[in-house]
């Protein structure tokens, strides 16, 4: 966990990582999430009414894992096995959807760009190139009154989950994802999103029989949604700040561990360009872990890193206080 957990240490980071900040600019051809220049609040929809017949699948997956996790045996391994089937797919969501499509932080094969898109399907959270979108008006805008899911202007189950359940953000913002939607097979997966969760709910039910599908599919499901969920909610109102970004993001220890890296918010959105998100040694960022691991067997490769003068500035500052204090 980070040493420097105020704001008044945090403040005397700005100099060093507001330069990052400022010249992020001059990356904007190469960035995909560049802050936009001139944000439009009034350029996204404000309608918040929640769809219930098109988000009945969500509601009706809770009702189901609540009612049938009474219904089949307890056994440790279908625990383990519902726990697998969580981090296999939180991982195709972290390193997949949010650090490859979302933010391009890293390069790999057209054959693997669709095999982590395909798993990351399997998540239920709709479309590779809808969530991508929307990741990316939610760092252009973040915080902002334009923001999709701020806790900050719109509340804790607005930014949690009202804003995948409501009918303000259901088409696909083709305008955020141009290097994206190039692909057809990406956009036909987008389409039928739909299919690959259905096919391995039914996978697993014929091939591992109903208690396997409770754990492994319904309840694992139901957990993996929440937990990215908490990133878009509680990552912006439960931790530390390391560095005043221009937004309300956290780095937590615990949400880490349950979304295999993403807690260190605050780190992401003062360098979201980064692979890794958890900066320092001590911050565990399996996501990370895996992506180098594949880089290792030629899988991935251009692994972008956290620019030096972000991790010296966290450096420089005890040193100073000790020659401060002699
Ligand atoms: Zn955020
Ligand atoms: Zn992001």
């Amino acid at each position: 966990m980070s040493t420097l957990t105020n704001d008044t240490l945090a403040s005397d980071l700005i100099s060093p990582f507001q330069e990052i900040l400022n010249s992020k600019s001059s990356d904007a051809s190469t960035d995909p999430v560049a802050p936009a220049a001139s944000a439009s609040p009034q350029a996204l929809p404000r309608v918040r009414a929640i769809d219930y017949l098109r988000s009945s699948p969500f509601f009706l997956v809770h009702l189901a894992a609540l009612i049938c996790v009474f219904l089949v045996p307890f056994k440790w391994q279908y625990v383990a096995f519902a726990v697998a089937m969580f981090y296999a797919r939180m991982f195709a969501i972290t390193g997949g959807y949010h650090r490859y499509f979302s933010h391009r932080s890293y390069k790999t094969s057209r054959v693997m760009q669709f095999l982590i898109a395909l798993l990351g399907t399997t998540s239920a959270q709709k479309g590779v190139l809808w969530w991508a979108a929307n990741h990316r008006l939610h760092h252009k805008y973040s915080d902002q009154p334009a923001d999709i899911h701020s806790p900050l202007q719109r509340g804790f189950w607005w930014s949690h989950a009202g804003w995948i359940i409501s009918n303000a953000h259901e088409e696909t913002r083709w305008d955020q994802i141009p290097d994206l939607a190039k692909y057809p097979e990406l956009r036909w997966l987008n389409k039928w999103h739909v299919l690959p969760p259905i096919a391995l709910g039914v996978g697993i039910y014929l091939l591992c029989g109903f208690p396997a599908f409770v754990w492994g599919f319904l309840i694992s499901t139901v957990a993996l949604w929440h937990c990215t969920f908490f990133i878009n909610s509680m990552a912006h109102v439960w931790g530390t700040r390391r560095y005043q970004s221009t937004d309300t993001s956290r780095n937590n220890f615990l949400l880490s561990i349950l979304t295999m890296g993403e807690g260190w918010h605050n780190n992401h959105h003062t360098y979201m360009s980064s692979t890794r998100q958890g900066f320092f040694w001590y911050e565990i960022d399996l996501t990370y872990y895996i992506i180098k691991g594949m880089s290792l067997v030629g899988l991935t490769s251009n692994l972008r890193q956290p620019p030096l003068a972000l991790l010296d500035a966290k450096r420089i500052k005890p040193k100073k206080q000790k020659r401060a204090a002699a």
